[in-house]
């Protein structure tokens, strides 16, 4: 596209000037940097990234330059690129299902913190991690509701088995400590208190004072017009509860957020294919694209309309059928999209909050999905 900045005012100063018929992705360093701050400033406790989120090193960059000097990694790929781009940062491997090519390569990196939900798992750790100041953390499940997505249908110990589990890390010498995940865009704090309660029974029940908590990730981004994401009360409300549950054996705390950090920092731009007989909106990015995402936990609707010199479409919004470019019929974002009632072929359709779960999911499907990446002062337009 033969770009003659790097360092665009805005999306808009951007689309006016290439008129990109790819889909691309903004990123706002500033933006990256301030929530990575809210998070240090107002967290109780030591705040990690989940790099899984989006692994871009222009993200993992400016959250170091921020101060996050922890990060959970799920795969070797994770742990490797951490290590090259702050190596002085700790590394917990957070997935509690690891071959055990994967787990001597951790080993190798010097990893020093493990999450495990299952007998067989944790006897595959004890094997071949060595215990020298070297923590496993029991991740449990509850049913709790609240998150977008569950992510408790795939992993996490009941509280029962999560007992048998600490007394058996202790029991070997690692470092017992406690973790659980609560699901993705977990917009209710309510979550995180039942988790925090359920974690003091477990190690009461165990007889055991863990080192640490680590609340998981789940923390919301901002996805929909109206509705910010309440991080200051489920700060206060996991700090508050963890003290009322533990009392005198309260244990350092750990969160893991990925999308928090890195969703409001990026903003997609897809232009409009086609508006079909009036009726069917077309987009050059979709399900198999940077917008898999959506079809999963719903439509962002912070969505904005440019037409090509980069002006406000101002017809009134009603909902669209709205399909991605591929030529599978399940490339249809979910529901009804709300557009401008003036949205033309040609348009620019710009998506808020598109930084998580985004550019991971990206494939090149049908010969789409070739994502272009700008970096911009401000992503408003
Ligand atoms: C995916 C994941 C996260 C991050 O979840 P977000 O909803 O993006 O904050 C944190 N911890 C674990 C164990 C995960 O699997």
């Amino acid at each position: 596209m033969g770009l003659s900045k790097s360092i665009w005012a805005n999306p808009t100063e951007f689309l006016r000037a290439q008129s990109p018929e790819n889909p691309v992705l903004f990123f706002a360093p500033s933006a990256a940097q301030a929530v990575a701050r809210r998070f240090i400033d107002g967290f109780p406790g030591l705040v990690t990234y989940a790099v899984k989120s989006n692994p871009g090193e222009e993200m993992i960059e400016n959250l170091v330059a921020a101060g996050i000097k922890g990060f959970d990694c799920a795969s070797p790929f994770e742990i490797d690129l951490i290590r090259r781009l702050a190596p002085d940062a700790v590394i917990h491997y957070n997935n509690p299902v690891r071959s055990r090519t994967e787990i001597a390569l951790a080993v190798a990196r010097n990893v020093k913190s493990y999450s495990v939900d299952s007998k067989s798992e944790l006897a595959k750790l004890i094997e071949m991690v060595p215990v020298a100041d070297t923590e496993i953390s029991v991740r449990f499940k509850l049913p709790v509701s609240g998150a977008a997505y569950n992510f408790g249908a795939k992993f996490g110990a009941t509280a029962e088995v999560a007992v048998e589990l600490l007394s058996t890390v202790a029991a070997a010498g690692y470092i017992p400590s406690i973790t659980f995940h609560p699901g993705t865009q977990c917009t209710d704090p309510a979550a995180w208190a039942s988790y925090i309660r359920e974690a003091a029974e477990i190690a009461r029940k165990a007889g055991i004072k863990i080192a640490r908590l680590n609340v998981g990730g789940g923390f919301p981004n901002h996805r929909a017009v109206g509705i910010l994401p309440q991080l200051d009360a489920t700060f206060e409300t996991i700090g508050r509860v963890a003290r009322e549950a533990f009392g005198d054996a309260l244990p350092a705390l750990i969160c893991e957020p990925g999308r928090a950090l890195c969703g409001d920092a990026f903003t997609l731009a897809a232009r409009v294919k086609s508006v079909r007989d009036g009726v069917h909106v077309f987009l050059n990015d979709g399900i198999y694209g940077s917008l898999l995402e959506l079809g999963q936990i719903g439509i962002i609707d912070r969505i904005e309309v440019l037409d090509p010199q980069g002006n406000h479409r101002t017809g009134a919004v009603h909902g669209w059928i709205c399909f991605g470019p591929t030529c599978d019929s399940i490339d249809r974002l979910p529901g009804d999209v709300p557009f401008p009632s003036d949205i033309t072929e040609g348009d620019y359709v710009i998506v808020h909050g598109m930084g998580s779960y985004s550019t991971v999911t990206n494939s090149r499907f049908n010969g789409f999905g070739d994502l272009h990446r700008a970096t911009v002062l401000s992503l408003d337009v």
